[in-house]
């Protein structure tokens, strides 16, 4: 399989026979992950909300970067990172970063959070409870920022939460959708191209400007013509 096969295991996305598929490669286009094994920290301007908030978190008794893994098939596993894991309250918290005066919750981080619910609901059998901790395109320096933090982390542990406006972030706890077929359908497709021999799709979206890839990228090149 060449090359292909040698970077999935550089990336640590094959071990043996097994392939490994990050949840962010069905949110996103999944070739962008062979591109780049920091691809997250790449895309995302939020690593330093990423570690206050994770610093914070640890005082409330949260997992910072939880790895979750979730076998969905003969030599097929699911993986994803959880931002911040409570695993007495079952509270997980996904840290996003905006610069968007609406302050709005994607589409993409709805599915993200969907998605490791239903990974832990399966995997424990129990009922999980997803937010989404919002920051808002704030100074470090801000003093409300890390009070504000604080008292988020420790407010999505009493549920049921709703959402909540802080100053420099909101606490979203979202409606989720059950992703269970979306899932499903992409993770048998990636892992028919992959015994196939054959690479992953490629997906342009907003993300292409992260992507190394993008100058020599068809589909990227074809919708910059249009
Ligand atoms: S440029 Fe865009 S479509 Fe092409 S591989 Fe990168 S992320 Fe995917």
């Amino acid at each position: 399989m060449g090359w292909y096969e040698d970077k999935l295991r550089e990336l640590g996305l094959l071990k043996g026979d097994t392939l490994f598929i990050r949840v962010g490669m069905l949110l996103r286009c999944p070739t962008l992950y062979l591109a780049s094994d920091r691809v997250d920290s790449i895309m995302y301007r939020g690593v330093e909300i990423h570690e206050i908030a994770q610093t914070i978190g640890r005082r409330h008794g949260y997992l910072p970067e939880y790895e979750v893994r979730l076998e969905l098939g003969e030599k097929l596993v699911l993986v994803g990172h959880i931002d911040l894991l409570h695993p007495e309250t079952n509270t997980i918290v996904e840290v996003k970063t905006t610069r968007n005066p609406e302050k709005k919750v994607y589409s993409e981080y709805l599915l993200q959070v969907s998605i490791y619910k239903w990974m832990l609901e399966k995997l424990s059998g129990e009922q999980w409870y997803p937010y989404i901790l919002l920051v808002h395109d704030v100074s470090l320096y801000n003093p409300s920022l890390r009070p504000d933090i604080e008292n988020a982390l420790a407010t999505a542990t009493k549920h049921p939460v709703w959402t909540i406006e802080y100053t420099t972030v909101n606490l979203v706890a979202p409606t989720t959708t059950n992703p269970e077929k979306l899932v499903q359908e992409k993770t048998s497709l990636y892992y028919k191209q992959f015994r196939r021999n054959k690479t992953l799709p490629r997906i342009p979206g907003k993300y292409c400007e992260y992507c190394p890839l993008k100058d020599k990228c068809r589909e990227y090149l074809k919708t910059e013509k249009t």
